[in-house]
């Protein structure tokens, strides 16, 4: 087989790339190692930015989204009892978040991939094996599809593949460098068919720990704890998990935690991780492929798409103009955002969480951060432009 761009890996960034391609004229083929029904059904993130919303809209994948996503225009911050809500369009000049889930957004792109005859092939269950030489004109994705061994002969090769893809292993270590923090805890999330007990997102710092309540539709609600790393999910029952999260989100006056069947439980470690460059010859790494953040300042699936359409406008430049500009500063330009999204996401995580041997005066820092955001404007516009999410560039 031949493509000029072979995409390793059929989530979020692989599949969005595939669509900005093919509607600037340019040929490719994704390989996505997992079948169609496990991609479509694999929990993950669920807060849009403004950005990412209007890429969708703008490549024609957001039919379901306009219908169906909910539009929100705050957060709530508790600690100590209090609870604080932040204004994002009054703090950002009108921009607001949309919640919409991962599954959602990856099950409207394949419809869409698939649909269109002209289409470029998506193939499930082809697992890619090896990049061959990827600083050459031509490189070639050696995969296995139905049984037998392939090869994909291509110009440029995007690594899609996430975190444990072998996209990003495959640039030799002496030509990069990483930059990794591990959190000594886990989010214990939790899916569950009731109605949210809230209109808006709502992020709790608690001598306990941290807790998340958030949704995925007006009838499905999202939730998360905080819990140590060698948490065993058996442990937690569902009635200990609504106690738990009643507990944490409790606050001065009238509010009360619904509570409703429990489908889905997951355990998330917290990583924030980045490897630079982003770029190694013809290979072009994007998405959690090149980097993880926590997931507290909802940055891990907006990052993929702002990656992947720095990544189409370059590829598109080249084929328009030959010109390889856009192509040599695709990584230092993803990077400044990545950074930024590090930035912010360490800063929430941190500010949120309680590590095991945090000290008191630890604790003090962190009620007199959140304290600052409840009482200054400027602290609290720092936080919902960061939330919204930064330009694309
Ligand atoms: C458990 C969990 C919870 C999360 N929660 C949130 C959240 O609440 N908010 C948020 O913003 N972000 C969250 N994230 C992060 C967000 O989901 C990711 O940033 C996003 O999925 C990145 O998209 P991606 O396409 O780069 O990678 P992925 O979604 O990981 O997609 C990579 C794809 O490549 C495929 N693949 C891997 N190896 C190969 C191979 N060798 N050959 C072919 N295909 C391969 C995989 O099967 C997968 O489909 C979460 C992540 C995890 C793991």
């Amino acid at each position: 087989m031949r493509t000029t761009v072979g995409i390793i890996g059929g989530g979020p960034a692989g599949l969005l790339l595939a669509r900005l391609l093919h509607r600037a004229g340019i040929d490719c083929v994704v390989l996505e190692s997992r079948d169609r029904a496990y991609v479509e059904r694999r929990q993950r993130a669920g807060i849009l930015e403004q950005g990412t919303v209007d890429v969708l809209r703008a490549c024609g994948a957001s039919e379901r989204l306009d219908r169906e996503g909910l539009t929100h225009h705050g957060i709530e911050l508790r600690f100590e009892g209090r609870a604080h809500r932040v204004d994002l369009p009054g703090a950002t000049g009108g921009k607001s978040v949309t919640v919409y889930a991962q599954t959602e957004i990856v099950k409207d792109l394949i419809a869409l991939q698939l649909a269109d005859p002209a289409g470029p092939p998506l193939l499930f269950g082809a697992e890619a094996l090896a990049i061959e030489k990827p600083d050459s004109a031509a490189p070639v994705v050696r995969f296995r599809h139905e049984g037998r061994e392939q090869t994909l002969t291509c110009d440029f090769v995007a690594g899609c593949d996430g975190f444990h893809g072998i996209a990003r292993r495959t640039v030799p270590a002496d030509r990069i460098r990483t930059f990794e923090r591990a959190y000594p805890y886990s989010w214990l999330g939790v899916l569950a068919d009731v109605p949210p007990s809230c209109k808006e997102l709502i992020y709790a710092r608690h001598q306990r720990g941290f807790a998340l309540h958030s949704m995925r539709s007006p009838r499905v609600s999202r939730l998360y704890l905080q819990v140590p790393n060698d948490t065993d999910t058996a442990d937690w029952s569902d009635e200990r998990i609504w106690d738990e999260l009643a507990t944490r989100f409790a606050v001065d006056g009238e509010w009360a935690l619904e509570r409703g069947p429990i489908t889905a439980t997951s355990l998330t470690p917290m990583r924030s991780f980045v490897q630079e460059p982003m770029r190694h010859g013809r290979l072009f790494l994007a998405g959690d492929a090149a980097h993880i953040v926590p997931p507290t300042g909802a940055k891990g699936l907006n990052l993929a798409v702002s990656d992947v359409v720095t990544l189409a406008r370059a590829l598109a430049h080249h084929h328009q103009t030959g010109s390889t500009e856009l192509l040599d500063g695709y990584s230092a330009t993803c990077l400044r955002r990545v950074w930024q999204a590090e930035r912010f996401s360490y800063f929430m995580t941190e500010t949120l969480h309680r590590r095991p041997d945090q000290s008191p005066f630890e604790d003090r820092l962190q009620l007199a951060q959140l304290d600052r955001i409840a009482t200054s404007p400027t602290a609290s516009a720092e936080l919902a432009e960061n939330y919204v999410g930064l330009p694309l560039s």
